[in-house]
């Protein structure tokens, strides 16, 4: 589709293909592509856009399946401009472009636990949307407050009673982008935290395909909430052990494969489509329904067209 869009001091292109900024590398391509310079110039955008072309904000694309379509849409990517750090005494203020990794080594070097962070590939705006976690430590426990635009163009501040956090998931209004978080974490011996985020790294290579291009975890956990990575931790309602038990793991449609790995990675063996991923996961959610009763719910989020001719449109 076509739109007029008004004029800018960042980057707008048309029809760019979503595979290039997706971690599972597939997606047909969105409308426009928009690459705000600074949070004027990404508001005034918005306020002069037509308020019926749909927005959406992406991070990294490390919790995206983009259909073979792509997305009828002005996709906003935050870069550079959104990617500063500061630290004052425990509370640290990330743009919403920053990657949660450095977030968590900046922190920490400044004596701050945001060490939960060090493993998420995903962005900050992502880990708030997502309510992204691990270890037993999710971002609504340590988040203060946020900085987003509307989607008619109005700077706003956003609190935790604002986005009402949830396993995976907020209530941030469609088309909102966030572009700031503050966030406070307990205080934390530097060395220490450095080593603990090196556990972290290892403990994922060893039961996770972190080298494969993935999205992460494909379903919610049934119980509702992360790994906290104990030898207590129980593994009757995690999504992994309901996989394996219906026969899915290692399960392949096309070019796309429930990894060996880890029984809830959806992998990109190379050359899959969306719809090969998309197909897989339904395959399992049923086989799981079929042998325990229990209906998966995805983590991953789906976006966009399934059909490829509507891309050529
Ligand atoms: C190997 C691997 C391991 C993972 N492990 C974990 C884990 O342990 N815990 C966990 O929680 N997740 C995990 N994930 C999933 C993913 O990294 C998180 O969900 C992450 O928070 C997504 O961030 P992103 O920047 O990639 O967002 P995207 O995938 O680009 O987008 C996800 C959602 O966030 C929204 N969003 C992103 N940026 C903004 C913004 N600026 N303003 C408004 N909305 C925005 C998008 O609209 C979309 O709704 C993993 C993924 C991979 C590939």
């Amino acid at each position: 589709m076509s739109y007029d869009l008004p004029e800018v001091r960042g980057r707008l292109t048309r029809h760019k293909p979503l595979s290039d900024l997706t971690w599972l590398r597939v997606g047909g391509p969105a409308d426009v592509l928009f690459q705000p310079a600074d949070v004027e110039d990404l508001a005034a955008f918005l306020a002069a856009l037509d308020p019926a072309v749909p927005v959406f904000p992406m991070g990294v694309g490390s919790n995206l399946i983009v259909r073979d379509g792509g997305l009828r849409a002005v996709v906003i990517r935050l870069g550079r401009g959104f990617n500063g750090i500061a630290v004052a005494g425990n509370r640290v203020t990330a743009g919403a472009a920053a990657l949660d990794a450095h977030v968590a080594r900046r922190a920490a070097e400044a004596g701050v636990d945001l060490s939960f962070l060090r493993t998420i590939p995903g962005s900050i705006g992502g880990a708030v949307r997502m309510n992204a976690g691990c270890y037993g430590t999710y971002t609504a426990d340590v988040f203060v407050s946020a900085r987003a635009v509307t989607r008619a163009g109005e700077i706003v501040t956003l609190t935790p009673e604002d986005l009402n956090f949830h396993y995976r998931q907020t209530d941030l209004p469609e088309g909102m982008v966030l572009v700031e978080a503050t966030f406070e974490g307990p205080a934390g011996d530097p060395g220490a935290l450095q080593a603990r985020m090196e556990e972290q790294l290892r403990r994922r290579d060893e039961s996770q395909p972190t080298k494969e291009r993935s999205a992460g975890s494909t379903f919610r956990n049934p119980a509702g909430f992360s790994s906290t990575g104990r030898a207590d931790d129980v593994h009757d309602l995690k999504a992994w052990k309901v996989i394996e038990d219906a026969g899915m793991r290692g399960a392949r449609l096309g070019g796309a494969q429930m990894s060996e790995k880890h029984a809830n990675f959806l992998i990109n063996t190379g050359g899959a489509s969306a719809a090969d991923l998309e197909g897989l996961g339904e395959k399992v959610r049923k086989k799981v329904y079929e042998t325990s009763g229990i209906t998966l719910e995805w983590e991953i989020m789906r976006i966009g067209e399934a059909d490829e001719v509507a891309a050529a449109k």
